[in-house]
């Protein structure tokens, strides 16, 4: 497994009332630490989040042997300049249907060009990526996991992890607003005091229970409903290059929220490294308001 993702750096900034924040900060904004002295006792400072994180941890191989069997066993000759294994993938899964192999066109880049252009999309389907993605809010992932064609997910439960550490995801038009930033860090540690309490005060209720992780867990999924969507999670996806296409055409879009924006725009490039013949087509634009956002001539293929 390969891991890869953001670079993280460290800075601090001031804070309306007096507080600072400091800590390890993305290229953008990145993750921060923010110590409001006006927070509980039972939890520890409140920890802010303005970038998200996707690592690739997983990509697929291909067995050279059982191909080259394959292509013993039907008298066909096929060689590709395939650099990524989803890139071969794809391009033998689209010989198969003409049984081209050797034939036409000559690089992988061109086949799967045309692949693109004639939207024979299905055949993308066969090229997949396993990621993690952190730093984002579960309002972001309750529009992600709308994408149901070609993706797979498993979410950090709120059921059984303790959410009384959880890191929040400060939106941009917020975080730049020293008045409208103070609002919300109260705001968000209102639900964080309220949740400590909650959880505290359904332990004690459920003493019976014998067994703690169910106890704990009957307590937290109460107490959850007080957290806010800017409530950080973490989610294991797999998908194939059809669905993150279409992902990264509705979600890298200038219409969509900043945040899954932001996500889409950081996928759409650490895809193009991954798989350039198959997300090679995007472009990334800046927005007047300095966020960026993708574009293809290819949409829905
Ligand atoms: C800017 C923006 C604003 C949005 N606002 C809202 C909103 O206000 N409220 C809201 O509820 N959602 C909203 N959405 C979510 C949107 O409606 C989709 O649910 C989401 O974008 C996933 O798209 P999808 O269904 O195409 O993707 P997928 O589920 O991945 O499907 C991919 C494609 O497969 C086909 N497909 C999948 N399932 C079926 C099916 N059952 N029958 C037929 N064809 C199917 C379709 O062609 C579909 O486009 C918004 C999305 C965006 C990008």
């Amino acid at each position: 497994m390969v891991l890869r993702g953001t670079v993280s750096g460290t800075r601090s900034i001031p804070i309306p009332g007096g507080s600072c924040w400091s800590g390890r900060a993305g290229p953008a904004g990145g993750a921060a630490t923010i110590r409001a002295p006006f927070h509980s006792s039972l939890s520890p400072a409140l920890k802010l989040v303005r970038e998200p994180r996707v690592y690739v941890v997983g990509r697929q191989a291909v067995d050279p042997q059982s191909v080259q069997e394959f292509l013993n066993d039907h008298g066909a000759l096929w060689e590709t300049d395939a650099l990524a294994p989803g890139e071969k993938i794809a391009e033998a899964a689209g010989r198969i249907c003409y049984m081209s192999f050797g034939k036409g066109r000559k690089s992988n880049r061109d086949y799967l060009t045309n692949i693109l252009q004639s939207a024979h999309g299905s055949v993308l389907e066969h090229a997949v990526w396993n990621f993690i993605f952190t730093g984002v809010s579960r309002s972001l992932t309750h529009e992600l996991i709308r994408h149901r064609a070609g993706f797979g997910y498993s979410q950090l439960s709120q059921r059984y992890v303790d959410e009384s550490d959880s890191d929040f995801i400060e939106p941009d038009v917020i975080a730049d607003d020293p008045k409208l930033h103070a609002i919300w860090v109260d705001a968000v540690n209102q639900s964080r005091k309220a949740y400590d309490q909650i959880v505290a005060g359904l332990v004690e209720k459920f003493a019976s229970v014998e067994s703690a992780t169910l106890r704990r867990k009957m307590a937290r999924q109460a107490a959850r409903s007080v957290l806010p969507n800017a409530t950080e999670t973490k989610i294991f996806v797999t998908a194939n290059a059809r669905a993150l296409r279409h992902f990264i055409e509705l979600r890298g879009d200038e219409h969509a929220d900043v945040e899954i924006r932001k996500l889409a725009v950081q996928i759409c490039r650490l895809m193009q490294k991954e798989a350039p013949a198959l997300f090679g087509d995007y472009t990334i634009r800046r927005l007047p308001d300095g966020s960026e956002a993708t574009a293809t001539e290819f949409r829905k293929v």
